[in-house]
C-alpha cells in the first residue's frame, strides 16, 4: 500500500541573493512497511523535502502534490496539519538534546502529545511513556520515566526521541540523520531499533542521510538527491550492485571498506555542491563528474548544455544522466 505519494515537489524561497530552488521537481513513494533512504550531501534538498512533507516549510513556496494515504497535504490549514504532524507523521532529528526540554522528565515529554491527541489523563500518559520506553529498549523503564534528558546518554536520548515519535502510533516516521551524532556502535543499535520497530508496526520510514552505509543497513528503496533534484532512484540492492549515476558511484566509492587499512584516506567526491540560485543549464553534477571528462567532446558538450531527464533503466530504477553506468553500455567508469 502506498502511504506517501510525492509528485513533482518543488520548494523555493527568496533570499537577498535570489530565489533558492532547494527542491526542484522530485517524485517518490513510500510504501507502508518499507523504508526509503533519502540520500545526499548537505544542501541537496533532502531535509527541505522532509520539512515540506511535514508542512514545516514556513516562508517557502511549495508546489506539487504530497499525499498521505490518498489525502492531499499541500494546502491544508495549520490546524489540520497540526493533527497530521502530531498523529500521522512523526519526525526524529540528529540532535535529541535540542529537541528535548531540559526541565521536564522524559516521561512527561513522551506523554505530552499522547495526552493531547488521545485526551488521556496523567496516569494513562505515564503508563504510555513507560510502555514506549520499554519498546525502544530502555532498561528499567518504570524508574527512568521520571528522569531528565541529561541523565541519559546520547544513544539513550535518541531512543527517548523515538519513543516520543511513536507514542501516537504514526503511520510514517521521518528520520533526519538520526544517528550522525552517535558513535559507530550506538549508531548501529539505533538503526537496528528503527528497522525492528518499522517491521513490527508496518511503519513507512523516510531515512534521511548523507551516508550510504546507513542506507545499506535500513533502506528498501533509495532516492539519491543532488542539487535539489533526483540523481538516481532504485531498490537498495540494485543501487549498490549497479549504480548508474556517477554521483552515486562517487558516494559508494567514499564508503569506508572493511578491507581498507585503518589509515586509508576516505575518498570524498572533489568539488562543491551546485548553486541552487543560478543552476547551470546542463547537468548540475558536470563540474565534479569524472565520467563526462573521460567522455567524447560531443558527449561532454551535451552534459554541459542539456539537463538530463530521469530515465528508466530497469524495474524501479531511474537515473538522470546522459551517460548512465549501466552494464549494457559496456562503458564502466
Ligand atoms: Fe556526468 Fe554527464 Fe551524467 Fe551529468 S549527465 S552525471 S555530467 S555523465
Ligand atoms: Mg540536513
Amino acid at each position: 500500500m502506498t502511504l506517501l505519494d510525492v509528485k513533482d515537489l518543488r520548494v523555493a524561497f527568496d533570499t537577498p541573493r535570489g530565489t533558492v530552488r532547494a527542491v526542484d521537481g522530485i517524485s517518490f513513494t513510500v510504501e507502508a512497511g518499507r523504508t526509503l533512504g533519502l540520500v545526499g550531501e548537505s544542501g541537496s534538498g533532502k531535509s527541505v523535502t522532509s520539512l515540506a512533507v511535514m508542512g514545516l516549510h514556513r516562508g517557502a513556496a511549495v508546489s506539487g502534490s504530497i499525499k498521505l494515504d490518498g489525502q492531499e497535504l499541500t494546502g491544508l490549514g495549520e490546524r489540520e496539519l497540526g493533527v497530521v504532524r502530531g498523529r500521522r507523521i512523526a519526525m526524529i532529528f540528529q540532535d535529541p538534546l535540542s529537541s528535548l526540554h531540559p526541565f521536564y522528565t522524559v516521561g512527561e515529554q513522551i506523554a505530552e502529545h499522547y495526552r493531547v491527541h488521545f485526551r488521556a489523563g496523567r496516569k494513562a500518559g505515564r503508563a504510555r511513556a513507560v510502555e514506549m520506553l520499554a519498546e525502544v529498549g530502555i532498561p528499567e523503564p518504570a524508574r527512568r520515566v521520571d528522569e531528565y534528558p541529561h541523565q541519559f546518554s546520547g544513544g539513550m536520548r535518541q531512543r527517548v526521541m523515538i519513543a516520543m515519535a511513536l507514542a501516537c502510533e504514526p503511520e510514517l516516521l521521518i528520520a533526519d540523520e538520526p544517528t550522525t551524532a552517535l558513535d559507530v556502535t550506538v549508531q548501529a543499535q539505533i538503526l537496528d531499533l528503527i528497522a525492528r520497530i518499522q517491521q513490527e508496526r508496518g511503519l513507512g520510514v523516510v531515512m534521511i542521510t548523507h551516508d550510504l552505509g546507513v542506507v545499506a543497513r535500513v533502506a528498501h528503496e533509495v532516492l539519491v538527491m543532488y542539487g535539489g533534484r533526483a540523481a538516481e532512484q532504485a531498490p537498495v540492492d540494485r543501487l549498490f550492485a549497479q549504480p548508474a549515476h556517477p554521483y552515486t558511484r562517487g558516494l559508494l566509492d567514499s564508503l569506508p571498506r572493511l578491507d581498507d587499512a585503518d589509515d586509508a584516506p576516505l575518498r570524498a567526491i572533489p568539488g562543491s555542491p551546485p548553486s541552487l540560485i543560478a543552476p547551470a543549464p546542463g547537468c548540475s553534477f558536470a563540474p565534479r563528474c569524472a565520467r563526462t571528462i573521460a567522455a567524447s567532446a560531443e558527449e561532454h558538450a551535451r552534459c554541459l548544455a542539456e539537463r538530463p531527464a530521469l530515465d528508466p533503466l530497469g524495474t524501479g530504477h531511474w537515473a538522470a544522466c546522459h551517460l548512465p553506468m549501466v552494464p549494457s553500455s559496456g562503458k564502466a567508469l
